[in-house]
This record gives C-alpha cells, sequence and structure tokens, in this order.
C-alpha cells in the first residue's frame, strides 16, 4: 500500500477550487494551522473540466490536477445536494443545474427554482417528503497521484421560498436537521459549527457538510500541526 500523504508545520496546501463560496469557507476552517493556503484561481491553475459521473472521480480530478499541476500538496472539494424525493438528484450535477441556458455561467436563483419545480411535480409538499442532504467530499492529492478521501455529510429540509441573503449556492433552501433558519439566514461561524482547534479527534463536531469533511481531513492530517 502506497504512503498516506503527510503534511508538516509551514507546508503549502493548494485548494484545488475555483468556486469562491467553497475557498472563503476552506481558508476560514484551516486559518488555525499552521499550513499555508493558495486557491487555485492564486496558483494560476486552470479550472478542469468535471467529467467524472461520482463525487469522488470529480474530487480526485481537480486535486490531482492541481497536485500536478503545482507540485504540491492540493485539497479539492467536490460537493452537491441529494434530495430524497428526487432519487438523489441533482447529486454530482449539482452545479450543473445552475447553468445559464445561453452558456454565460450560474445562476443558483434558477436552480432552487428548478429543484423547487421538480419537488412539487413529486408532489413534496410536507417538510418530511422534502428531505435532503449536502455531500462534500474533500480529495487531497500529492504530485506523484497519490490520493485520500475525506467525507462530511449533512441531513436536512428543503425550504420554500428562499430564505437570508449569507453563503452561496443553494443555502437559502437548505435548513439544516435540528435548526429553524436556513444556511442562507446563518453567518458564516453558525454555518461552520463548532469546530475549534485541539478538538481535532472530536467526530461530533461542525455543521455543514463541509466542515464535518475538513473536520475529518484535520483530524486525520493536522492533529499537531
Ligand atoms: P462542484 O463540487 O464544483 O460540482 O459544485 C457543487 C455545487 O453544489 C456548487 O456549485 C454549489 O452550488 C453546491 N454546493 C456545495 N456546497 C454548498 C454549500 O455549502 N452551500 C450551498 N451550495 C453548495
Amino acid at each position: 500500500m502506497a504512503d498516506l500523504i503527510s503534511l508538516s508545520p509551514g507546508d503549502t496546501l493548494v485548494l484545488a477550487t475555483h468556486n469562491a463560496g467553497k475557498l472563503a469557507e476552506m481558508t476560514d476552517l484551516l486559518a488555525p494551522y499552521d499550513i499555508t493556503v493558495r486557491g487555485a484561481a492564486e496558483a494560476g491553475l486552470p479550472e478542469p473540466e468535471e467529467t467524472g459521473d461520482t463525487f469522488e472521480k470529480n474530487s480526485a480530478l481537480k486535486a490531482l490536477a492541481a497536485a500536478k499541476a503545482t507540485g504540491q500538496i492540493a485539497l479539492s472539494d467536490d460537493s452537491g445536494l441529494c434530495v430524497t424525493a428526487l432519487d438523489g438528484a441533482p447529486g454530482v450535477y449539482t452545479a450543473d443545474w445552475a447553468e445559464k441556458a445561453d452558456g454565460s455561467g450560474r445562476d443558483f436563483a434558477m436552480a432552487m427554482q428548478k429543484v423547487e419545480t421538480a419537488l412539487q411535480e413529486a408532489g413534496a409538499r410536507e417538510p418530511s417528503d422534502r428531505k435532503a442532504q449536502f455531500v462534500c467530499l474533500l480529495c487531497l492529492a500529492a504530485p506523484d497521484g497519490r490520493t485520500e478521501f475525506f467525507p462530511g455529510m449533512v441531513d436536512g429540509t428543503l425550504v420554500w421560498p428562499p430564505r437570508g441573503e449569507n453563503g452561496f449556492g443553494y443555502d437559502p433552501v437548505f435548513q439544516p436537521a435540528g435548526h429553524d433558519r436556513t444556511f442562507g439566514e446563518m453567518d458564516k461561524a453558525e454555518k461552520k459549527g463548532t469546530v475549534r482547534q485541539g478538538d481535532a479527534g472530536r467526530a461530533d463536531l461542525g455543521l455543514s457538510h463541509r466542515a464535518r469533511a475538513l473536520h475529518a481531513f484535520i483530524a486525520a492530517k493536522l492533529p499537531d500541526i
């Protein structure tokens, strides 16, 4: 078996994402640790096409592209919204549901409306029929091709109409289980949940799918940093 990827104090970690919302959350979660983070755009990397049909394939594709191009260890995030009544859609195609027809970029108000229309067509009106899960799969990759994965998930209910201006993507329609506000109504500390330096071994920390996955990564790779 190939050796595990290790990070030492002061190392640089390339965050293999061009999504400003993800980059801000990942940078914030990694801020307490003695590693230098660099976003993919800052490193001058092109955005790879996501050709995979699983979170694992797309996460690996992004992390490996960044690690090979920079010669540094890279961490990617592939994530999505899986709606139970829609058999897990949009899932790995969550970003694609926001693509504008004229190819001029992404429109998440339109994407949230598409999900709502699909739920209405499925007859999903009661909260119990509107369950969803945000999924995040982080991939840590080394320039020599090694990869390791760290998953995180959060269960919730989809609300309509969207509520709140915070966050990004589908945050205004996602109300995490046990909370009465959407991610769009939470500030970044609330969406992150309780994650502190020194808590690396605790599995019960973090609220968002990304915070939970980052926490698993921190527990495995940065416990002493
Ligand atoms: P991908 O990982 O690049 O395929 O994109 C995943 C898509 O899922 C993003 O474009 C976001 O719209 C959505 N997404 C992932 N995480 C979140 C989140 O924390 N809040 C809202 N939307 C998210």
